[in-house]
């Protein structure tokens, strides 16, 4: 199989110019049998590296029983599931959805319909981040920050302002009576991997109590134990009132979910939103598998185990190459370095050298890797990249 034979019958959406066949543990293998470390885990997803033995088990048990049964009824593993869920975060309700853009979906859905509840004529409005990505729909689009991901397919859904990460005064700024949620990512990710600021997140869960806004916190990519926490929230010592979350979730099996806080949840009654796939057994499932390894691996541990060695990698290289690396920063396996050059050149010398990285913005290349990485790997990770940079 070429590539171009391949991008014959596609939609061209995506730059892309490999063709993989397998994974096992942190590497994948292209159609020629070549090895390439993986430094992005299909976009922060593959938090359990590739074929895990129980995690396979899991699917093939639940695909001997039922695959699908829609949400007319109740299914065993989306029961589970939405326990572990509520466990783990602290909220009291789920609802599954198939990516985390439907997550999204069904947050902003969540918030109109608790401020409609408090006052019908009420705009529903949103603040939202600059440099924030909450997907590709008309409703995730409207709240993502990047200009020209928007424009070309405006009117998006009305109501929404900016404001700049990381700074209270701006988000204040925009407060109105009509605003019902502020929507943010704990951690930027696509954006270019910005932490937050501790002051910033509780100053907004303080600011949304006050005002009685709904905190919208978006852990699709940074959730999951990627940072350090099950969720990164944790840190602050807030909740959200509504998470959204996706990726590692399923750890390859398409899901995600949003969950709410019991007095935001019953905003909600039947008939105002619905799935059929969301939260069928096989994908939640493989929520299940996922909690249960995290559990038993104890992953989160080995996250704050490696995660110094990642930064204390990420720096050497800045040390070294500090007229390239302009900025290392990051938290637990979610890790960013902004350079002096087009990140898509330093993502293709390293594929040509068996590592797989990933971009965040034009100048940012993003560390996601699966949660499951060791020392060794990010050993070869270093000096993959010493080589590249060395190129430059
Ligand atoms: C990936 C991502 C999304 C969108 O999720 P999809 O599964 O691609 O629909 C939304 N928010 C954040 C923070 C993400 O990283």
């Amino acid at each position: 199989m070429d590539i171009e034979e391949a991008s014959k019958h596609f939609i061209h959406v995506y730059n892309r110019n490999k063709i993989f066949a397998k994974g096992e543990n942190v590497y994948l293998y292209d159609t020629e049998g070549n090895k390439y470390l993986d430094m992005g885990a299909g976009i922060a997803v593959s938090a359990l590296g590739y074929s895990n033995e129980e995690y396979k088990q899991g699917l093939k048990d639940q695909i001997d029983k039922i695959i699908h049964t829609s949400n007319l009824y109740f299914n065993e593993p989306a029961i589970k599931a939405a326990g572990y869920i509520s466990e783990a975060s602290g909220l009291d309700r789920v609802f599954f959805t198939n990516s985390g853009t439907e997550a999204i979906e069904g947050a902003i859905k969540l918030a109109r319909k608790y401020a409609y509840l408090k006052n019908k004529d009420s705009k529903g409005s949103i603040i939202a981040m600059e440099h924030s990505f909450h997907g590709r729909s008309m409703g995730a689009l409207s709240v993502t920050g990047t200009k020209h991901y928007r424009e070309p397919f405006e009117p998006l859904i009305g109501g929404v302002s900016f404001a700049e990460y990381n700074n209270l005064e701006s988000v204040k700024a925009l407060v109105t009576e009509d605003t019902c949620a502020v929507i943010l990512e704990t951690l930027q990710g696509e954006g270019g991997i910005y932490p937050a600021s501790p002051e910033f997140i509780t100053g907004l869960r303080k600011l949304c109590d006050e005002n009685d806004i709904l905190l919208i916190l978006d852990e699709i990519q940074c959730g999951m134990g990627r940072t350090g926490k099950m969720f990164t929230y944790q840190y602050y010592n807030i909740k959200p009132d509504i998470l959204t979350m996706a990726k590692a979730l399923g750890c390859g099996v398409p899901v995600g979910a949003f969950a709410a806080s019991e007095k935001v949840a019953e905003a909600m009654c039947p008939g105002d939103h619905g799935t059929t796939y969301g939260g069928n057994p096989l994908a939640t499932a493989a929520v299940c598998k996922v909690f249960e390894i995290y559990k038993d691996k104890d992953i989160v541990s080995h996250v704050n185990e490696i995660s110094p060695y990642l930064k204390e990698k990420l720096e050497a290289l800045q040390s070294k190459y500090s007229s390239i690396i302009k900025d290392v920063r990051g938290m637990g396996l979610m890790y960013g370095i902004e350079l002096d050059m087009p990140a898509s050149q330093v993502v293709t010398e390293a594929l040509e050298n068996n590592l797989i990285l990933i971009s965040a913005g034009s100048n940012i290349i993003r560390f996601v890797p699966p949660l499951i990485v060791e020392k060794e790997h990010i050993d070869t990770m270093y000096n993959i990249l010493d080589k590249v940079f060395g190129k430059f």
